[in-house]
């Protein structure tokens, strides 16, 4: 089947190959690439059973992936998943209180954003060749912590590419700074900037859409790309880990051939549990996606009413990768369930422009029953942590721990215990203080430090290497600037004078 992509904004027949979709990030028209029609996974699961992670992505990517060779999806993924996760099984699983937890943060920077952003970069390249684009290309990133250090970590010493991440100087924790100042690579770049996050965000939009600035890197060989998380190049391989986690309860006798399971995602931007609707449409056996949402329940209201949202007061939680008011690949879901219509979507999502809400049809409505939704506290994010840890001495951070938590109602509410697996997004390492905290009340008086010692004598698990380093790692990026500046800062560091 020849999968080619097209906009969900744009009513042009026209579609373009998944190279070009991945180079372009967003469409020209601000809508986001969707395959024209869904592959079939027909691969038998006693053989995807057999398979290593890096056989069962190459069998998944290439159902996507039309216009790349076999030989080239092959080398993508044999560069990305390799001795840059600290186990062989790059997903493992975990099972504790009656639910399988898929550790998708064993990758350079213990989260799962690791688990995309390691293959993206190698897209990237084959992309560029196959476009017959000979410039280099520029990611540019502004990041309120853990993106920028994902994207640093994947295009790190990768021929061909360079990336610039900004950062505000005073708005991330002192642990994201220091992950991403000690990033070696001599095709990275990491500023602070003088600003907020959203300062910051603004200018790298600016930057993409000043066509003077595109011609003045289009003659000096350089061309401007996104690594954002609405890139189907990043949605893709997220899909991977959801097949592979089917196969992998097949193999250990957990579950039987063509038996269902639930699946529970702690949500923000709407792109992993996007992944997992993606792999139940290519014929995973998925029944319940249980969508989690932490204190900002923008979709949790979404789910229950129809009607999305986004007036509301913000709350900062102790799972900030969650703290979310729009998520972008939602636009994904609402092209999906309303017939393909390019027209309709952009009307809500103008609407959501210029609103800040809308609302879906009854008709949509009807087909979001493979959806469930619901959120969880910060009281409750805490005792899903304390409670598994007591019941079982498993840690979990306090992302995975909305999941556990929602997932825990679901099952209340339901009746239904269907073997599930919890998308678990970060190693317990990375929220170092809230876990401690949770299991052993207040931690105030220690530094992150002595939390990260605390942690490994409770849970057992070995520092990571992503830990370990940072404690020693030399700060190789000093480059503070004004808003005003960045600019000079990217032409400075590409070596541009004119
Ligand atoms: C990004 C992130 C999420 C949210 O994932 P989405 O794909 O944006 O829904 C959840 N947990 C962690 C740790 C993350 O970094």
């Amino acid at each position: 089947m020849n999968i080619t992509y097209r906009s969900t904004r744009s009513d042009s027949s026209e579609s373009v190959t998944a190279s070009y979709a991945i180079l372009k990030g967003l469409a020209d028209d601000g809508g986001l690439f969707v395959p024209v029609e869904f592959p079939v996974l027909d691969t038998p699961i006693e053989e995807l059973a057999q398979m290593s992670y890096q056989e069962v992505a190459f069998t998944v990517l290439r159902l996507f992936l039309s216009d790349f060779s076999d030989e080239e999806i092959r080398d993508c993924v044999n560069k990305a998943y390799d001795e840059k996760f600290d186990t062989d099984v790059i997903a493992p699983i975990s099972y504790a209180d009656g639910a399988y937890y898929l550790e998708l943060y064993h990758g350079r920077t213990i989260a799962f954003k690791d688990m995309a952003l390691s293959i993206l970069p190698h897209f990237m390249r084959y992309a560029a060749k196959k476009n017959n684009i000979s410039n280099e290309i520029v990611i540019l990133t502004a990041t309120s912590g853990d993106t920028g250090k994902a994207a640093l970590a994947g295009f790190a010493d990768v021929p061909g590419t360079r990336i610039v991440v900004f950062y505000p100087k005073d708005g991330v924790s002192p642990v994201q700074e220091r992950q991403m100042v000690t990033q070696k690579g001599s095709n990275t770049f990491v500023v602070g900037i003088r600003g907020n996050f959203d300062d910051a965000q603004t200018a790298v939009k600016r930057m993409f859409s000043d066509q003077a600035l595109g011609e003045k890197l289009d003659r000096n060989g350089f061309m401007f790309s996104s690594a954002n998380s609405i890139n189907i190049g990043r949605l893709l391989p997220q899909v991977v880990y959801y097949v592979y986690a089917y196969a992998a309860l097949y193999k250990n006798g957990r579950i039987k051939a063509g038996e269902p399971i639930n699946v529970t995602v702690p949500t923000g931007n709407f792109g992993n549990i996007l992944a997992a609707y993606f792999a139940k449409k290519i014929g995973t056996p998925i029944d319940k996606l249980i969508c989690a949402s932490n204190k900002n329940k923008v979709l949790t209201d979404f789910f229950h009413t129809g009607n999305y949202d986004r007036n509301r007061d913000f709350y900062v939680t102790s799972s900030p990768s969650m703290d979310i008011l729009v998520s972008s690949n939602l636009e994904r879901l609402i092209y999906l369930i309303d017939g393909r219509d390019p027209k309709k979507t952009a009307q809500l999502m103008a609407q959501l422009g210029k609103e800040g809400s809308y609302d879906i049809t009854d008709d949509m409505r009807g087909q979001l029953s493979d959806f469930y939704a619901d959120f969880a506290t910060e009281e409750e994010t805490q005792s899903a942590i304390r409670e598994l840890y007591r019941k079982t001495g498993y840690v979990i951070d306090t992302h995975t721990a909305v999941a556990s938590s929602v997932y825990g109602k679901y099952v209340k509410a339901s009746g239904d215990t269907k073997p599930t697996v919890i998308a678990s997004t970060a190693s317990p390492y990375k929220f170092a203080r809230s876990v401690v905290g949770a299991i052993k009340g207040d931690v105030s008086g220690y530094s992150e430090i002595e939390l990260i010692d605390m942690l490994t004598e409770l849970s057992g698990v070995a520092q990571p290497p992503a830990i370990i380093e940072l404690k020693t790692a030399p700060i190789v990026h000093k480059t503070v600037c004004d808003i005003d500046k960045m600019n000079d800062e990217v032409l400075g560091f590409l070596g541009i004078r004119e």
